[in-house]
């Protein structure tokens, strides 16, 4: 810790620690910059708390300004509509998830989350829109994972053009045998060591 407080000196710090000492600390907008830090660059966190701030500091203010008016002040960070909290019908939580997983399976040909999400409401039926997020959220954890991603046992596989998947990874089952015959190995190195041991 001691050898790292030397390092970061000068180095430019995170936007929340910044803005937090610029507004003194007032736990409000602190609070609201976390928020709006979440999967979104530090520079762009600045600035659209910059620009939220200078026209509402406190709750009260902020609770005057419609959501129209919070989104274009707040825009572009990454959640820029608080989706879930709101049961939005109109609006596609995009996410790391989300994004890779639309790419590999070719529904998009996107760079940025950004991107993907409006690329989604051209491509996307209104009806799923609510639920992508849930979906590929859950599927990107547990299945289409960032590296590795378990497409033999993936129930799109058939249908998935996989774009950049370059190597997958191995059903869960052989997985577990393969650890098995890993430790019953070991059990035998062990004996044998044993053996040569009593030798
Ligand atoms: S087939 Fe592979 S790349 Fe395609 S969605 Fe399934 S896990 Fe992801």
């Amino acid at each position: 810790m001691r050898r790292l407080a030397k390092a970061i000196d000068g180095l430019a710090e995170p936007a929340v620690e910044k803005i937090a000492k610029d507004q003194q600390e007032d736990p409000f907008q602190v609070l609201i910059a976390t928020m709006l830090s979440a999967q979104t660059r530090d520079a762009v966190t600045a600035a659209a708390s910059a620009r939220l701030f200078r026209v509402a500091r406190t709750p009260r203010s902020m609770a005057k300004l419609t959501p129209a008016q919070i989104q274009t002040l707040i825009y572009p960070v990454s959640f820029y509509r608080l989706i879930l909290a709101h049961s939005s019908q109109e609006n596609i939580c995009v996410d790391t998830h989300v994004h890779r997983i639309s790419n590999r399976l070719g529904w998009v040909k996107t760079r940025t989350p950004e991107e993907t999400e409006h690329a989604l409401y051209r491509v996307a039926r209104r009806r799923w829109w609510p639920i992508i997020n849930l979906y590929l959220v859950t599927w990107g954890q547990n299945v289409c994972r960032p590296v590795y991603p378990l497409c033999p046992q993936c129930v799109l596989a058939d249908v998935c053009p996989k774009v950049g998947v370059t190597r997958v990874g191995r059903p869960v089952n052989e997985q577990r045998s393969e650890a098995g015959g890993r430790r019953s190995e070991g059990r035998g190195r062990r004996s044998e060591a044993g053996g040569r041991r009593s030798e």
